[in-house]
């Protein structure tokens, strides 16, 4: 029995493991293996920087040694957790929903963020939105090291379901977004009980909404909730019951609730989040890592309410969000 628990990895379920980093910042993204003993293993995720990505792979090699991995899913179009592709090895089969490998080919390769957050780091000194712009957004990758050239992209994809099977152990995708991006995953091993969620829950960490619309996030929460699973692996932060996902979707409706008329009176984000981080109702999300990312979920809120179709930040739309939160942190508001 390969239960020994290798260093980094816990234990989540029969033969089902995660690499956790449970504060769930911008760079501690989870991933995990689901292992058929004897047989073959899956692999959920492969997180951004070079270093971590390796090191994810060796401490997972005693557990594939005599269960090659044949199957890895990325559960979104978010380079956090599929740009360590190229540690997986060739062999294996790369799945993903069709609009999350849309995503990947739409969005900023790697090599193109190291770039925006070294002129951030230099930009982060000018005053005005285009430092504050600069400063967030070099508070991102901090100081991980992303990957030179485009990693590999998965290889199959599919529209809302399908079902894997790893060794003879089924393992069912389910396609939940549009909502925290174009093609959001969720990995369900029902002979286990545990859920990836991928980043359809943040747990201790603020979530936040890149694409929308919100009540397809809120639908998402439900699924996960009716699956009834033992065990929840966020996208970020600790693994968790129902309770959290309650906690999430708490904070969406109340989100919800609260922006629309700061919205509709004409009230620019910041300063809607602003009053936001100060009601009562917040005072139970406070505590949750970055909760300047409110200010990030009002600027998609806004653009759908604005009347637009929900979909991924213009780089316009991004600039302006990450200039807000760095607004909320500098002035101490968060
Ligand atoms: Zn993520």
């Amino acid at each position: 029995m390969a239960q020994t628990p290798a260093q980094g990895l816990t234990r989540i379920g029969d033969d089902v493991w995660a690499f956790l980093r449970p504060r769930g910042g911008w760079r501690e993204a989870n991933t995990g293996l689901v292992v058929a003993p004897g047989s073959a293993s899956l692999v959920v995720d492969t997180m951004w920087d070079v270093a971590w990505a390796r090191r994810v792979a060796q401490v997972q090699q005693p557990l594939v040694s005599r269960a090659p991995i044949t199957e890895a899913v990325n559960t979104h179009s978010d380079g956090d957790h599929w740009w360590g592709n190229d540690t997986l090895p060739a062999t294996a089969r790369i799945t993903t929903s069709a609009a999350a490998r849309q995503g990947m080919r739409e969005d900023l390769p790697p090599a193109a963020l190291t770039v925006l957050a070294t002129a951030g780091q230099l930009l982060g000194r000018v005053p005005g939105p285009i430092g504050r712009t600069g400063a967030y957004m070099a508070r991102i990758p901090g100081d991980a090291r992303f990957p030179r050239r485009l990693p590999r992209m998965p290889d199959h994809t599919f529209d809302t379901t399908e079902r894997l099977v790893v060794g003879g152990r089924p393992v069912d995708l389910e396609r939940l977004g549009p909502a925290h991006t174009a093609g959001d995953v969720i990995v369900h091993v029902p002979d286990a009980g545990v859920v990836f969620s991928g980043d359809l829950l943040f747990v201790g960490s603020t979530p936040v909404l890149w694409h929308g619309p919100l009540e397809n996030w809120t639908d998402a929460l439900d699924r996960l909730l009716a699956l009834d699973a033992d065990v929840y692996v966020p996208g970020h932060g600790p693994m968790c019951g129902s309770a959290e996902i309650r906690e999430v979707r708490d904070y969406w409706m109340w989100l919800d609730a609260a922006a629309r008329p700061h919205h509709a009176r004409g009230t620019r984000p910041l300063d809607a989040a602003r009053a936001l981080v100060r009601s009562a109702e917040f005072v139970r999300f406070r505590d949750w890592h970055a909760p300047e990312r409110i200010v990030l979920s009002l600027s998609t809120l806004y653009h759908v309410w604005d009347g637009n179709p929900p979909g991924p930040p213009t780089v316009v739309r991004r600039a302006r969000a990450f200039a807000d939160a760095e607004a909320l942190l500098r002035e101490g508001t968060v």
